[in-house]
């Protein structure tokens, strides 16, 4: 049964409780017994209320097939799905808090030419469910290794185009946001998008999330070589629907920028992003690129990413340089692959 009860929003359990003809006073303790501990549902729920739940919606978290650590603390899971689909969910070290990197979609119809997954193709979308459970599954595990450490922030980053599945994955926000459910706070969500212009104008009115746009290139037409989407989904109209977003006093649109040998590091490019982003309240995230099995573009030497760093420093950009993490288990960005079959196929050329 692939009904996920991590899918159910307040909104839908008052429904369900108006439903089944129960109480809306016990919506406290099912939430509680729901995210929290099961034991409440003994004390405060109706026996037939539990039948009704057990019996209507999958309450199972999804399996962790495999778990890779890094050096670094970063730690890569596979994580498996009743239908036997996998993703890769990512639980990033940064400073006292861990973030976790949540995949919206298994594969992705986008394919960038600079990202691992986009060689994948896209399968199917993830249900809200699906999503919220991932985040669930690695706070338990990091619960586990350590009971005093903080609820991870999010972004959503992993496999997948967010905003190509805009409505289960603002479901998800509500859910992991509401504070009777997960009470993860708006400002600790950022979502990534290539750019889908239309989610992003059906995204664009959900409150103080933080943005995140993959920009790569300040030029349409180079862009497009990285961000196939961008033909269509041009970056002007972007940027113009991003500027829309409303933004509290110090809340910024980020845009990564990832860092390619020979190919958008030239002074153009710094011209280029000084002109689009100087007057706009932006940060610039330079990711220096991580090579994957096949890719056909490089990563800078450190002094060439500190130069096109300090250049766009002096035109007065707020500028700062990902660490990246998790490299060697393949778990930085661009770097996540999803099923077994792929990772069996790569096995059988290396
Ligand atoms: S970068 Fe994001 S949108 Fe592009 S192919 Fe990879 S997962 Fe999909």
């Amino acid at each position: 049964m692939n009904n996920s009860v991590y899918s159910l929003s307040t909104f839908n359990w008052q429904k369900l409780l108006h439903e089944w003809e129960e109480s809306s006073l016990v919506l406290p303790f099912l939430l509680d017994g729901l995210y929290k501990d099961r034991s409440i549902w003994e004390k405060h729920l109706s026996k037939k209320l539990v039948e009704n739940i057990e019996k209507n919606y999958n309450l199972n978290l999804p399996t962790i097939s495999t778990v890779q650590e890094a050096q670094d603390g970063t730690i890569k899971f596979l994580v498996k799905f009743i239908d036997g689909f996998e993703v890769e969910t990512v639980l990033i070290p940064f400073h006292k808090r861990f973030t976790v990197c949540l995949s919206t979609q298994v594969g992705c119809a986008m394919n960038c030419s600079f990202c691992y997954t986009g060689t994948q193709g896209y399968k199917r979308n993830l249900s809200s469910g699906e999503i919220v459970s991932q985040y669930l599954l690695a706070r338990k595990w990091l619960k586990d290794k350590s009971p005093t450490s903080l609820d991870p922030s999010i972004v959503f980053m992993g496999q997948g185009e967010p905003l190509h599945n805009v409505d289960e994955v603002k479901n998800a926000i509500e859910i992991l946001n509401d504070p009777k459910m997960i009470g993860i706070g708006k400002r600790q969500m950022t979502l990534s998008t290539v750019g889908h212009l239309s989610g992003i104008h059906k995204i664009k009115d959900f409150p103080q999330i933080n943005f995140a746009l993959s920009l790569h290139s300040p030029f349409q037409e180079e862009r497009s070589k990285l961000i196939p989407i961008n033909e269509s989904n041009r970056l002007i109209e972007v940027i113009q629907a991003l500027d829309e977003i409303p933004l509290l006093p110090r809340q910024f649109i980020t845009y990564e920028y990832l860092l390619i040998k020979d190919f958008n590091m030239s002074d153009k490019h710094v011209e280029g992003l000084t002109t689009l982003l100087k007057k706009r309240k932006a940060i610039i995230n330079l990711i220096p690129f991580n090579p994957f099995p096949g890719s056909q573009w490089q990563r800078p030497g450190a002094d060439e990413i500190e130069s096109f760093k300090n250049k766009l420093v002096a035109n007065k950009l707020r500028v700062m340089i990902r660490t990246t993490k998790g490299a060697e288990i393949l778990a930085a960005c661009g770097q996540l692959k999803v099923n077994k079959l792929a990772r069996d196929k790569d096995a059988r050329s290396e």
